[in-house]
């Protein structure tokens, strides 16, 4: 305990600090997560939140300080509370701790440290090559972020890696990286996780899929707030990959497979498909099958999320490539018509390609939606673009600030 009590508690009787903050050792995850997530930017709504007295909800908050996770301001601001009363701010410490988050993704890796509020700290510039060996590639992201903790001399709470496939649960095993050249079945979180300690970086290591770790992300900070059933569905840099997150919880299945939506066939006619199937999501609505609808070809220089980004943004008055996307945005429309039906969800956020082209004709693939799908049609699901930058790397480090979202006291001992 840190001694900061809250001095209007002088008149509660002969409770001290120490016995509020036994009572309030349960409310110091949730309290955390409430600054972390942006809903208690001061201590009176902190205290609302909670539903503590104003003394133990001091108490956490000095806490909560004390570990180096939040700052609390000294002085009461103006009308800052409710009902506008003057309440002491809070915010995620600037120098707190942070946690390494890596991405693999088919055109290379990237590193970065990420602190609380989703917050990134620092980056490692990305690779351009994955290697066909799993080990080389983690050892390769473990290296850049350890870099970045020697450089900002930050304490780490863990690590967290997304990547372009399925993640069994509980083994950890990358299930189908089609777009990497890796065996099917690599563990992954194992070798991520012995990566990590061999560079000598504290705390536990987790992995898994990027999409699903981006609408976590998005859940927590971006557009996907305040939602309760969220839909997700994005294009990686190859691909197209899906994720719902219920009650604020990422909902994995059974073994962690769920929301494979990449697989849904959107044009029984179409495309094989690297699974064996036709037309399916996956090969209809991703960078590369833009690029190949609009008669590009793909050139080497950038990335295929970007060659497609580009021409969409910048070359949407030629004929071919606004008939192009609007082909690949009927397509996205079908599938995310046919989730509406089965999930039910009250809000769709869109990644990657997907969100440049819901920014390029918003209208057409609401209609899509709305007239393929009953729920669609009877309400409008709202369909947004994702607003954060990097938002499978903020949810890999998501993945690494929950045991101190559980229990910010026993993680940090
Ligand atoms: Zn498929």
């Amino acid at each position: 305990m840190s001694g900061k009590a809250d001095p209007r508690a002088a008149g509660e009787g002969t409770t001290t600090s120490r016995q509020r903050l036994d009572r309030g050792r349960g409310a110091l995850g949730p309290a955390l997560e409430l600054v972390h997530t942006g809903r208690a930017p001061t201590r009176a709504v902190l205290t609302a939140e909670l539903g503590v007295t104003r003394a133990t909800a001091g108490a956490v908050a000095a806490e909560l300080e004390a570990l180096g996770l939040i700052r609390v301001d000294a002085r009461p601001g103006a009308a800052a509370g409710s009902q506008g009363r003057p309440s002491h701010r809070l915010a995620v410490a600037e120098d707190g701790p942070v946690a390494l988050a890596a991405q693999i993704h088919s055109d290379g890796f990237r590193a970065a440290l990420v602190g609380l509020g989703g917050r990134i700290v620092a980056t490692a510039p990305g690779c351009e090559t994955v290697d066909a060996d799993p080990a080389k590639v983690l050892a390769s992201v473990v290296e850049a972020g350890a870099a970045l903790l020697r450089e900002t001399g930050r304490r780490c709470v863990g690590a967290g890696l997304a990547v372009p496939s399925a993640v069994t649960e509980p083994e950890g095993l990358a299930l189908n990286p089609l777009h990497l050249a890796w065996p099917a079945g690599a563990p992954v979180r194992e070798i991520f996780a012995e990566q990590v300690r061999a560079a000598g970086i504290d705390g536990p290591a987790f992995a898994a899929n990027d999409v699903n770790l981006a609408a976590l992300a998005e859940h927590r900070h971006g557009a996907g707030r305040g939602a309760r059933d969220l839909l997700c569905v994005a294009t990686g840099h190859r691909g197209v990959g899906g994720a719902l997150v219920l009650d604020g919880r990422l909902h994995t299945g059974s073994s962690g497979l769920a929301l494979e939506v990449g697989h849904l066939t959107v044009n029984p006619e179409g495309r094989p498909c690297h699974c064996g199937s036709r037309g399916c999501l996956d090969v209809e609505a991703d960078p590369l099958a833009l690029l190949t609808a609009a008669g590009r070809a793909p050139g080497p220089e950038v990335s295929l999320l970007q060659q497609a980004e580009d021409l969409v943004r910048s070359d949407y008055a030629d004929p071919a490539v606004r008939t192009a996307a609007e082909e690949l945005i009927d397509r996205l429309g079908l599938g995310l018509a046919g989730l509406v039906n089965i999930l039910n969800p009250d809000r769709i956020i869109l990644g990657g390609l997907h969100r440049t082209l819901l920014a390029a004709d918003p209208d057409r693939l609401r209609a899509v939606v709305a007239d393929r799908s009953l729920w669609g049609r009877s309400g409008g699901v709202p369909i947004l673009a994702c607003t954060l930058d990097h938002n499978s790397l903020v949810g890999a480090a998501e993945l690494a600030w929950q045991p101190v979202l559980d229990d910010p006291l026993a993680a940090l001992a």
